[in-house]
């Protein structure tokens, strides 16, 4: 069976893989199928299990603090709409998208195709749908949203006491099992079980599809794949010049990001800007270090570095160099993978400000740095996915041939 690998573009042969083995790429060593710890049943099971908890998770109180007799209590959407009540749109559009509707759409669509595909049900479409779940895949972000709310948790904690109610315990229950679905889904099994590929034979030019990795001869090049249903193309279309527009979007960004406060909290008549290496501080201050490092790390180190990654790419493609491809390549998947991550430190606001509101004693409100570092987040994992890496490679495979 012939496939395209996604991250070099060389042609594969991939034989039939018994369980506990991996096929690698010859030339990038991308890791193009993987049997071991990945099962259909498992991931249909976990998907239809998220699936199911995202409505308690979503209707149930998630967390209550109590302050002077009185008590605050939340649902995950809380923080979500009290942002966009306090004119907040941008933050609450992306914050609601990214946490709320996308994984329930996600694990819908994946539950549905992956059904399909167990009982042997192949309906018009569910290449395109399945299509569907995996651009979302990096979108839904229900495993962020928890640790954004395990933070504010903690920060909330630290001056009131707090539980945990039953929406809580779903979310927990809800993130875990999308982590599963995606560590127990093997992309390759499900497209090959909506259409097997193809033995091609030698010679012939031929173009992979940017999606599913079908191989198609070179004519076809602007029609529909017939497993997907996207627009066949040797390349993502102007892959290297949309990139650097995003990236350097991100970067212009990234300064409002990071000198203006993230939040606004009111103690006792005082107004405290929090920028994000206050909230850094405040952290540390309060002995919760690993947090904090979690926080550097996912707010300042993966961002920035995936803007300094993200123009190292373009400046070779650029300038077609050749050197580095492998260590590029792993460097691109890395960046690909945990771009969502950074997120962390904007869903922790919407974790705590609903139950920071004791009028007159105590309150907390975003401010115009979330705005701008959701945007950064946003941005850099769009220029990652509008990015070919493939086109990195091209003058490696050019060579060879
Ligand atoms: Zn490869
Ligand atoms: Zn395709």
């Amino acid at each position: 069976m012939t496939i395209g690998c996604p991250e070099c573009g060389a042609l594969q042969d991939i034989p039939p893989l018994t369980s506990r083995m991996l096929a690698r790429c010859r030339v990038c060593h991308y890791p193009l199928e993987r049997r071991s710890g990945r099962s259909l049943d498992a991931a249909l099971a976990c998907s239809l299990a998220t699936f199911a908890l995202l409505f308690p998770t979503n209707l149930a109180p998630l967390m209550t603090v109590h302050m002077l007799g009185a008590e605050r209590s939340s649902v995950l959407s809380s923080g979500i709409v009290a942002m966009w009540r306090e004119g907040w749109i941008i933050l609450a559009l992306l914050l609601g998208t990214f946490g709320i509707v996308l994984p329930l759409v996600r694990f819908a669509m994946l539950s549905l195709v992956l059904g399909a595909i167990r009982m042997g049900w192949r309906f018009k479409g569910i290449g395109a749908l399945f299509r569907w779940t995996l651009w979302l895949d990096i979108w839904a972000m229900p495993d962020v949203y928890l640790v954004g709310c395990f933070v504010g948790y903690a920060r909330v904690t630290q001056d009131l006491t707090g539980s945990i109610g039953p929406g809580g315990y779903c979310f927990i229950a809800a993130a875990l099992l999308s982590m599963l679905t995606r560590a127990s889904l093997d992309r390759r099994t499900v497209w090959r079980a909506i259409e097997p590929e193809r033995t091609l034979s030698t010679g012939a030019p031929t173009l992979s599809c940017t999606v599913c990795d079908l191989v198609e001869p070179v004519c076809r090049d602007g029609q529909p794949c017939p497993r997907c249903g996207l627009k066949l193309r040797t390349r993502r279309p102007d892959s290297a010049v949309r990139a650097a527009a995003l990236s350097l979007a991100a970067l212009v960004l990234t300064l409002p990001a990071n000198f203006y406060p993230m939040t606004i909290s009111t103690e006792l008549g005082h107004d405290v800007p929090q920028r994000i290496v206050d909230g850094v501080y405040q952290l540390f201050h309060a002995g919760l270090w690993p947090l904090g490092i979690l926080i550097i790390g996912t707010s300042v180190v993966i961002p920035v570095g995936k803007i300094a990654g993200m123009a190292w790419f373009i400046a070779s493609v650029r300038r077609r160099s050749r050197r580095h491809l492998r260590i590029k390549a792993h460097l691109y998947r890395w960046i690909d993978e945990l771009g969502r991550w950074s997120n962390v430190d904007v869903f922790t606001i919407a974790a705590f400000v609903p139950l920071i509101r004791f009028d007159g004693v105590a309150s907390a409100r975003p401010a115009i740095g979330a705005t701008a570092f959701a945007l950064v987040v946003f941005l850099t994992m769009a220029a990652s996915r509008a990015f070919d890496p493939r086109t990195m490679w091209d003058v490696h495979i050019r060579k060879r041939q």
